[in-house]
């Protein structure tokens, strides 16, 4: 087993209080796990940008050096390439050098080892120095739910054995480890339950539908809607996403917190957004949905407004034109 050698000090969370609104944050150093990729890119820029240290961990599987090439040369900037699933070694010379743990986590590395070995480690991690966790977990964890919208309290309605299952009960086991720490062995957790996120820099290919569509919208393709359209989702814009991690880390309150827009679309009428945005013209295609796809989804953000005071700015009508040129950018490349 590899050794873990951090720091001494157990206890530097203790330098973690309460920042009453308007006073500059001290700078920090924050490892942000899967911070090549969608979210976590935006994030590092976020984190960088008011001063903060920032050790990038990621596996290049879904995140992609092109994310964080502008942060190059930064001394306050480090990437390593490494999986999660297996430990680290982080040395430090200094005492209370890591104060954070933030960890992304992608859709296809294969769902439940990723997430439970993954956020093992790192809470693994977290202890041993005395760092705060945050986790973003997912509205998956709400499965196909009977609860509409979603509130925190809600248990959720996920099949075990379905095809989405890894997913979903690799988030929800990593929500238990993480509430085991903080309960088990006095580690500061954060978590979020992050909804349906767009924007630049998202994966062209991963399949999911706003990519889809704006790629297909691009390419002079049909959108491709999968079973009757009818079934809805709530698109939040990732600056807005950033924006409820940034508080979330800042305050006081373990969650979980539910962060997405509760504007709430069918397929279809996505699929009209993406046309008016793009090209009139694109016409629909229907495929065949896949098993146990969730019928609804709404994030209630009553709490996060009330404990956090965030709430989403950006509507999907404002949010889908900031990612279109970017992603006209990489499919002219392809
Ligand atoms: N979907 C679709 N066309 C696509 C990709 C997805 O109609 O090209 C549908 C999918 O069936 C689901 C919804 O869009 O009902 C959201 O799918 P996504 O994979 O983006 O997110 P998730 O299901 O995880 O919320």
């Amino acid at each position: 087993n590899p050794l873990l050698l951090l720091n001494h000090n157990s206890h530097n969370h203790r330098h973690l209080l309460p920042v009453p609104a308007g006073v500059r944050v001290p700078p920090r150093r924050v490892v942000v796990t899967g911070g090549a990729g969608f979210v976590g890119s935006h994030l590092v820029d976020k984190l960088l940008s008011r001063g903060d240290d920032v050790i990038v961990i990621d596996n290049f599987f879904t995140g992609r050096k092109e994310n964080l090439v502008h942060h190059f040369g930064n001394p306050r900037f480090e990437l390593i390439r490494h999986d999660v699933v297996e430990p680290i070694l982080l040395e430090s010379k200094e005492r209370n050098d890591i104060h954070y743990f933030m960890s992304l986590r992608s859709k296809l590395n294969h769902g439940y080892k990723t997430n439970v070995m993954g956020t093992l480690n790192m809470l693994g991690l977290a202890k041993r120095i005395g760092a705060r966790f945050l986790l973003t977990s997912t509205s998956e964890v709400y499965g196909d739910p009977l609860e509409h919208p979603q509130k925190e309290t809600y248990w959720g309605n996920v099949n075990p054995i379905g095809v989405r299952s890894c997913y979903d009960e690799g988030k929800r086991t990593a929500e238990t480890l993480t509430m085991d720490y903080h309960r088990g062995a006095d580690v500061e957790v954060r978590i979020a339950r992050i909804f349906n996120t767009y924007g630049p820099r998202m994966c062209i290919d991963d399949g999911r539908v706003v990519s889809n569509f704006v790629a297909q919208a691009i390419r002079k393709q049909p959108l491709t809607v999968y079973g009757d359209g009818k079934q809805t989702r709530s698109f939040q814009y990732v600056a807005d996403l950033v924006d409820g991690l940034m508080a979330l880390m800042e305050s006081e309150h373990v969650g979980p917190f539910n962060l997405g827009n509760p504007g709430e679309f069918t397929m279809l009428e996505l699929a009209e957004v993406v046309k008016d945005t793009i090209d009139p013209s694109a016409t629909i295609e229907f495929k065949e949905n896949t098993a146990d796809d969730p019928h609804m989804r709404k994030p209630d953000i009553t709490k996060a407004k009330e404990l956090l005071h965030w709430e989403p700015k950006i509507s999907l009508r404002e949010g889908l034109p900031l990612m279109v040129s970017d992603f006209q950018k990489r499919v002219l490349e392809e």
